[in-house]
């Protein structure tokens, strides 16, 4: 990982970061996760191995640490 940003070149920084993603129709929430962070533009970018573990994680069958309730909006249907 070089420290420059592919986006903006800015400088990144290593981060402890929530990584989100959608899984089977469930959002998936992953905490303390390091990845470099642009301090200009905000991009965040993720080791290899990093990638490795969360997809490992997610794709698991393993009880999360807990679980949350997430609030769900609707831009198209609010006024
Ligand atoms: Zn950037």
């Amino acid at each position: 990982m070089s420290d420059r940003c592919n986006v903006c070149h800015g400088h990144v920084e290593q981060e402890m970061t929530t990584y989100t993603q959608w899984f089977e129709g469930r959002l998936i929430v992953v905490e303390n996760v390091p990845a470099w962070v642009c301090t200009q533009c905000g991009e965040t970018y993720y080791d290899p191995d990093v990638v490795e573990r969360l997809q490992s994680v997610i794709w698991s069958a393993e009880p999360p640490s807990r679980v949350i309730e997430t609030p769900v909006y609707d831009l198209a249907t609010s006024d």
